[in-house]
């Protein structure tokens, strides 16, 4: 017998014909005898709804208030969830975050999981009782209702998984695994047997969004079991493999290691921002990262270009496409103390990351970056590294194209691919 926390992801829970799929995958592992939580998402498209319904009341919503309404669709998915694991014969009941409770931070609309309440779960679980969760929720200290930001409910299971000390945290989805990149852009992207936990926050990081960045760095330090699989194979007693996010203890001696690049994500939801005639003088780049910070607002690649004769520099930075109203507003605030003469964004930006520990002591994996999309006349607005990662900013008409000679050139394309 095994302890299992479950989670299904929005395709998989669209439709009551699909939750009855997952219900009978659920009712499998209950029968082999397995103490099971589960944690759901909300119905595909239907948190994107729920967001552009706050957007169209005011682009300033509150965030307090973005929670209370996004976090109805886990709602829903949960007790349907309940009611046809019960039309099955399997015990079942849901806790909706504010029940168990899983307190959060305050950071409406990308909190953070502080506690879980792990009683009730553990209580469930005993008497042969699956409890279903609704992932991306949460509650603070003062009984406000937050949700963990897009992609969340990932990190709502892994964190269940790493309060109830299960044996595994199966992440169901509608892919079979963590491939080389998006499978569905790259039909020769290659499905990985293992991914290292510091390849995976990498990759999840830079907008492979088969994991969220943060259930990845939560499993990371609880060292929780995480494997990524289909919830569309048959169940049987023995899966199809999916991926499993491993130490890198666990993956030394096999090819993964001599691979070079693990992988290619790209994120299609920054925006460039560009500050021009900012006085070149200390303090400057402090007087527009400052209030962006305060306002909860993450900043992630940064260009100051060269001064001009003036004295005067422009800055280049990305933001989230969905935090764009509130940065321009906190900007358009702070001219005065700022000092730069025009505003300007561009949402038609996409960065693509190439990951990968090998470049640790590799040289030329930036350079074979950016010769290769020269090749393609593909122009780079905007470069940033860590020790295993190169990202680039460029032309978001170009995504699939860098992707796919990217995956070419470093050597990814699966062999049997046509
Ligand atoms: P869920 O609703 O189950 O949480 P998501 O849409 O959040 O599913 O994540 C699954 C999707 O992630 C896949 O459909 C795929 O298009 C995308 N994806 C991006 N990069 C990768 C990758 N490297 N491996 C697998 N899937 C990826
Ligand atoms: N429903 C939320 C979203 O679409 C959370 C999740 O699916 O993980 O972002
Ligand atoms: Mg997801």
């Amino acid at each position: 017998m095994a302890r299992i926390v479950m989670k299904f992801g929005g395709t998989s829970m669209a439709g009551i014909e699909r939750i009855r799929n997952v219900a009978n995958r659920v009712k499998h592992e209950v029968d082999l005898g397995n103490e099971v939580a589960v944690v759901v998402s909300a119905m595909s498209g239907e948190t994107d709804r729920l967001v552009n319904f706050c957007r169209e009341a005011s682009p300033l919503y509150d965030p307090r208030e973005y929670d209370v309404v996004v976090a109805s669709g886990e709602q829903v998915t949960s007790g349907l969830l309940a009611i046809v694991l019960q039309s099955l014969g399997v015990k079942a009941r849901s806790w909706l975050g504010w029940q168990l409770p899983i307190r959060t931070s305050d950071a409406h609309a990308s909190a953070r999981i502080e506690t879980i309440n792990s009683e009730a779960i553990g209580k469930a679980m005993a008497a042969g009782e699956v409890a279903v969760i609704p992932g991306f929720q949460g509650m603070t200290v003062d009984d406000r209702v937050t949700t963990l930001g897009r992609g969340g409910s990932d990190t709502s299971a892994v964190a269940v998984a790493a309060a109830m000390k299960a044996d595994r945290c199966d992440i169901y989805t509608d892919v079979d695994g963590v491939y080389t990149t998006d499978p569905r852009i790259v039909p020769k992207a290659r499905k990985l047997a293992k991914v290292t936990y510091e390849e995976m926050l990498e990759l999840a990081s830079v907008g492979a969004k088969v994991l969220q960045t943060r259930s990845v760095g939560l499993a990371m330090k609880e060292r929780v079991r995480v494997q990524v699989l289909s919830s569309f194979d048959q169940p049987t007693d023995n899966p199809t493999p999916g991926t499993m996010i491993v130490g890198e203890d666990e993956i030394e001696g096999t090819t993964m290691e001599r691979q070079l690049i693990t992988g290619i994500a790209y994120d299609k939801n920054e925006t460039k921002v560009t500050l021009t005639a900012v006085p070149d003088r200390p303090g400057a780049v402090a007087s527009i990262f400052a209030p962006l910070a305060d306002a909860n607002i993450n900043v992630d690649m940064i260009v100051q270009n060269v001064a001009h004769d003036t004295g005067s520099t422009d800055v280049t930075f990305t933001v989230p496409t969905a935090e764009l109203a509130r940065s321009l507003d906190v900007l358009e605030r702070e001219r005065g103390t700022i000092g730069y003469e025009r505003l300007i964004h561009d949402t038609n930006v996409a960065k693509i990351s190439v990951v990968g520990v090998g470049m640790r002591s590799h040289a030329g994996v930036a350079s074979k970056m950016f010769d290769a999309l020269a090749a393609r006349g593909i122009n780079v607005l905007a470069i940033t590294t860590s020790e295993i990662k190169v990202s680039v900013l460029i032309n978001e008409d170009y995504t699939e194209l860098a992707v796919r000679v990217l995956h070419t050139a470093y050597g990814l394309d699966a062999e049997d691919a046509a």
